[in-house]
């Protein structure tokens, strides 16, 4: 499986439909034939994340997170 957003394989498990991708830092549901993402805000809250290519959103947030 790899990350819709970033094509990378860095994903991580949450709970069930939900992963992690540790190189975009962006939550990934996936059910079904149905992907969707979102970024994760400062207060732990999702966003939803509709344009797959907006490279600036991850830029963003890995800039908060480190
Ligand atoms: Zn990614």
């Amino acid at each position: 499986m790899k990350c819709p957003a970033c094509g990378g394989r860095q994903l991580g498990k949450l709970r069930k439909n939900f992963f992690f991708c540790w190189n975009c830092y962006l939550e990934i549901k996936m059910e079904g034939s149905t992907t969707e993402l979102f970024s994760i805000e400062e207060d732990g809250n999702l966003q939803a994340c509709k344009d797959l290519t907006r490279k600036s959103v991850n830029v963003k947030l890995k800039s908060k997170l480190g």
